[in-house]
């Protein structure tokens, strides 16, 4: 077969591991994004800067590329639809459609039988005030968030008003879960019933963005099997092409929740390309681009630090790593609070 282009959708830390994986694979990647200064530029074989509706050169990539997919979930339904009628785009729009709204994400999971966290539609300050029994909660904008951004803390009624919440935007009210634990489990899924799972990633957040990951999860026999088992409901239901990301979250009574649906690679399984024989971005890209299902293999136990904001120039300067340590600089070029800005893996 000549050789494969896949096009790929957003540029940051995520497309340039994509990019990383595919090369390993011989494919080309192409790189879509409306950020001049995204970092992936450095990995991926040619970029494309524009808007994700700039008709012309949505099309201009389309001709370029044989498969297309995405690594930022915020891409619009429109662009991922027309694209879709020019080249196969994994996963498809309609799933990324769903998923993107926190309130679809949310009927649909529990229209499966699986356990979220309470939650009600917020068009308005009127509607939130009726809510008492979801607090203490956040609210959260029905799209476009991620990292936290988009969310409010809410303690109490009296508090509303101190927030300055922008109303012009939809919201979900969701009850605060006392957390014991965070995992994640990440699925990549071929076609019918033909997929790999990761075991379940422990992760710890630090003002609602992902600090650690560790494998193995420090988690009971059931809930291991449980959060595997609805991983692989989500996905077969989905009829999902590519890799997945399930957010969960544990309470202090052991009952597990479903937190939220990643339709891309995810940063807690940034330890797989260490730990294990395929990566998630290995993986993502076997399935999308149609290539063989591979068995996967754990050869590692491993913990995950993501290094934010300026924690990242401690490292560029004087950093010795030990065999078991990989440093993975993502080449921002601006440091900013709470950005991320490079990770370590270490193995166990
Ligand atoms: P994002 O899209 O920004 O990742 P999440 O909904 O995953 O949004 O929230 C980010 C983090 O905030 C979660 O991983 C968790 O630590 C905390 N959080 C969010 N919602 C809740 C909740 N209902 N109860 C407890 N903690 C929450
Ligand atoms: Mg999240």
């Amino acid at each position: 077969m000549s050789q494969i282009t896949l096009g790929i959708l957003g540029g940051g830390q995520l497309g340039s591991m994509l990019s990383i994986a595919a090369k390993k694979l011989k494919i080309k990647t192409i790189i879509f994004c409306d950020d001049q200064k995204a970092p992936s530029q450095n990995f991926c074989d040619e970029f494309i800067f524009a808007e994700y509706n700039d008709k012309n050169k949505i099309y201009e990539f389309a001709k370029k590329v044989d498969f297309i997919t995405y690594e930022f979930e915020n891409i619009p339904f429109e662009t991922l639809n027309e694209l879709n009628k020019l080249k196969p785009v994994s996963p498809k729009p309609s799933v990324n459609r769903l998923i993107q709204h926190r309130l679809a994400e949310k009927d649909f999971v529990n229209k499966l039988n699986i356990r979220t966290t309470r939650y009600a539609l917020i068009k308005s300050k009127d509607e939130l005030l009726p809510l008492d029994d979801f607090l203490p909660g956040i609210l959260k904008t029905t799209t476009m968030g991620y990292d936290g951004k988009g969310q409010y803390p809410i303690k109490n009624i009296s508090e509303i008003d101190s927030l300055k919440i922008d109303f012009s935007k939809d919201y979900i009210l969701e009850k605060l879960v006392k957390l014991k634990k965070e995992i994640s489990v990440i699925i990549t899924r071929f076609s019918n019933n033909k997929y790999e799972i990761y075991e379940p990633i422990e992760n710890t957040h630090k003002d609602q963005i992902l600090k650690h990951s560790k494998m193995p999860a420090e988690i009971s026999e059931k809930l291991f099997n449980q959060s595997k088992e609805w991983a692989i409901m989500i996905a077969e239901e989905l009829k999902y092409t590519g890799t997945l990301c399930i957010e969960y979250f544990i309470d202090r009574n052991d009952n597990l929740y479903v937190n939220e649906i990643a339709p891309r690679v995810h940063n807690s399984g940034h330890l797989t390309i260490n730990a294990y024989n395929v990566s998630q971005f290995e993986n993502h890209i076997r399935a999308v681009c149609s290539l063989n299902q591979i068995k996967l293999k754990k050869l590692f136990n491993a913990e995950m630090i993501n290094i934010i904001g300026d924690e990242i120039i401690t490292y560029r300067e004087n950093l010795r790593l030990n065999e078991n340590q990989f440093f993975f600089d993502y080449l921002k070029k601006d440091i900013k609070e709470k950005r991320k800005m490079g990770h370590l893996t270490i193995l166990k």
